[in-house]
């Protein structure tokens, strides 16, 4: 049986649907979760839908199988939600998840040049950036994370990190809140552009060194409801008028 949540986290998961489309990171595709506040073994997504329609009502609860628990008849489901499932499987300290395509973190999971944190926005970074190769785990695919097995090869590439970059896809953006999971999808995707322009000035970057990322990390801890509270606030107006 479902069991009812919260209505200001589910707010927090429209909200943060409609946020990430805001900012450039989800576009007509890609998903964010949160782990079920009540059965750490039940996650709480959108069901196949673009998150810029999301509502109340479109979001479904799933078993860390990747189950739907009691869906209305009438629902689809994500094809990639085994990224959610296995991902909270693997991680218990984590409690929301965003899957996006956000567009210039794609060159650095197929080239040799590594994701890293240019500034201090961007040291959740700092930890390291690993890339899943799916060929690694399936050979030949269609490139989506459309079961269990692939789920957990991704949540095993991801380790212990922040983001994990997917070759050819997307990435993976996990945190302990659903607000800094959302604040490092969006500075995610921005380092990836400032990564670009600084390459294109040629010559070697200098970028935050491990214990700069691991004390401006901790300023983020603080500082990131700041950008929340602003990104819910346009997005509620957004969705009264
Ligand atoms: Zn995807």
């Amino acid at each position: 049986m479902a069991i009812p949540v919260d209505p200001a986290l589910i707010e927090d998961l429209v909200v943060a649907n409609r946020v990430l489309v805001n900012e450039g990171v989800l576009d007509a595709f890609g998903h964010v979760s949160a782990r079920h506040p009540k059965n750490p073994q039940r996650y709480l997504l959108g069901r196949n839908l673009a998150p810029a329609l999301v509502t109340a009502g479109d979001i479904v609860e799933y078993d860390l199988d990747s189950n739907p628990i009691e869906p209305p008849a009438n629902f689809t489901h994500f094809h990639e939600r085994f990224i959610h499932g296995e991902i909270y499987r693997a991680r218990p300290d984590v409690q929301a998840v965003v899957h996006s395509h956000s567009p210039n973190v794609i060159p650095f999971g197929v080239t040799e040049h590594p994701l890293r944190p240019l500034y201090h926005m961007s040291s959740f970074l700092a930890p390291g950036v690993p890339v899943f190769e799916i060929r690694e785990s399936a050979g030949m695919t269609n490139m989506l994370v459309s079961n269990n097995a692939l789920g957990k090869s991704l949540a095993k590439t991801l380790g212990p990190s922040n983001v994990a970059l997917m070759r050819g896809h997307g990435n993976v953006i996990v945190a302990k809140t659903i607000p800094m999971a959302v604040f490092r999808a969006v500075y995610t995707e921005v380092n990836a552009r400032l990564q670009l322009q600084t390459a294109s000035l040629g010559g070697p970057i200098n970028f935050l060194a491990d214990e700069e990322g691991e004390k401006a990390m901790q300023v983020l801890e603080n500082i990131h409801v700041r950008a929340w509270d602003i990104w819910k606030r346009s997005v509620l107006a957004q969705m009264k008028s």
